[in-house]
């Protein structure tokens, strides 16, 4: 596998690389970020989603804790309750950020959790225990679903524990038995997914509206468009060079930026819980959330939490108008059709704009306008310049 730092980045992949970023940082500040990556097979969503485990940051745990506890805040139903010179007695460990897969063919004992086989037939101390499965196990880090349509498609089971563990930050999950009493843990665990929208059973929100709803943020992956990238990203697919890089794999790691992107990731997680965004922004997008019906109010939480975490990534002290407006395609693209997504964003971009958005902060907050100067970048690409087809991309459009 190559090393995240090293992937080859264009503009149709570059906003995956930054949405990963956001959301290993704020899982790492302790609050979930779920993605949804769409694209053609082969535009290599699986692959950065994957090799974002190496810039996982390291956690710390009550020791051999297979629940992850937090020792600040225990919640497994071992250590709940425990007192701090308890816990200091068992003793915690750090581990690197939990990154686990659920496959579309899981079952509802992988993921949830099951009876401990090897407890219950351990011949000296038989006991009925739980073990618990892929998602409790995840807690404080990543549950990656490949395929996640198809999943939705074929395991209600799975999708009604994913709606429940997306459905607050932090979620919850039950875990049953038979025999045994059930179990209802907190999980605080970031889902990423990736799906072809394009192949069957179809997009995520045709199948499934509410699980589609859960994801905070979906980025539709372009193509690369230019000759070296293809012959770079062939070059890294080809058989040989795979065989050389996991010779050199150590090597390669070591060399690569992963280890910066863990210590970034640390002091931008510091960053985050410090940030806040101005009134006047939030006013802003509230008042979207009014003005265009949206359905849910986890659309509107979901572009606050982006602009943020855009921000702190930009090493920037200040939420921007333009950390929102950047963030407003990936919140909504899943949420509301075509047509009202482009109506909104025109109309977000002249609202938006700095005049209007001033006059409406002044009337609030009777500021001067020279202060909020670097409120406004002026480099940004204004969204009224984005083609629709880059804002609602779909196979279907590309190749029509
Ligand atoms: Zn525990």
């Amino acid at each position: 596998m190559i090393p995240f730092s090293m992937l080859e980045r264009y503009e149709g992949n570059e906003a995956l690389f930054q949405i990963v970023m956001m959301s290993v940082v704020s899982s790492c500040a302790g609050e979930p970020l779920h993605l949804h990556a769409e694209g053609l097979r082969g535009t290599g969503k699986t692959t950065i989603m994957r090799a974002a485990r190496g810039i996982l940051p390291t956690i710390t745990r009550i020791r051999g804790c297979i629940y992850n506890c937090d020792p600040l805040k225990p919640h497994c139903p071992e250590h709940r309750g425990l007192s701090a010179s308890e816990i200091e007695a068992i003793g915690t460990e750090e581990i690197q950020m939990p990154f686990l897969e659920i496959s579309h063919s899981a079952k509802v004992g992988t993921v949830a959790g099951s009876i401990d086989l090897a407890r219950l037939t351990d011949v000296s101390k038989p006991e009925a225990h739980l073990l618990p499965g892929l998602i409790p196990q995840a807690h404080r880090g990543i549950i990656f679903i490949d395929e996640i349509n198809r999943l939705a498609d074929t395991s209600p089971e799975i999708t009604d524990i994913l709606l429940d563990v997306m459905g607050n930050k932090p979620g919850h999950l039950q875990i049953e038995e038979a025999g045994l009493p059930a179990v209802d843990i907190q999980v605080s665990v970031s889902v990423w997914a990736a799906s072809n929208p394009d192949e069957d059973p179809g997009p995520l929100e045709e199948i499934r509206r509410q699980l589609s709803d859960r994801f905070d943020l979906v980025c539709y992956m372009g193509r690369p468009d230019s000759v070296d990238i293809v012959a770079h990203i062939l070059e890294e697919n080809s058989y040989g060079y795979r065989v050389r890089s996991a010779r050199n794999q150590e090597r390669l790691f070591a060399d690569s930026g992963d280890q910066r992107y863990k210590q970034d990731t640390i002091k931008w997680a510091e960053e985050y819980q410090k940030l806040d965004m101005p009134d006047f922004l939030r006013s802003f997008i509230a008042r979207l959330y009014l003005k265009h019906n949206l359905e849910s109010i986890r659309a509107i939480e979901a572009i606050q939490q982006a602009a943020i975490l855009h921000a702190v990534l930009q090493c920037r002290e200040k939420v921007m108008i333009s950390d929102v407006t950047k963030v407003i395609p990936m919140a909504l693209k899943h949420r509301v059709d075509g047509d009202t997504l482009v109506r909104l964003i025109n109309e977000a971009d002249n609202k938006g704009s700095r005049d209007s958005i001033l006059s409406f902060k002044n009337r609030q907050n009777d500021r001067s306008r020279d202060q909020d100067e670097d409120y406004f970048q002026h480099t940004a690409r204004p969204l009224k310049d984005m083609h629709r087809g880059e804002l609602v991309n779909t196979e279907k459009a590309l190749s029509s």
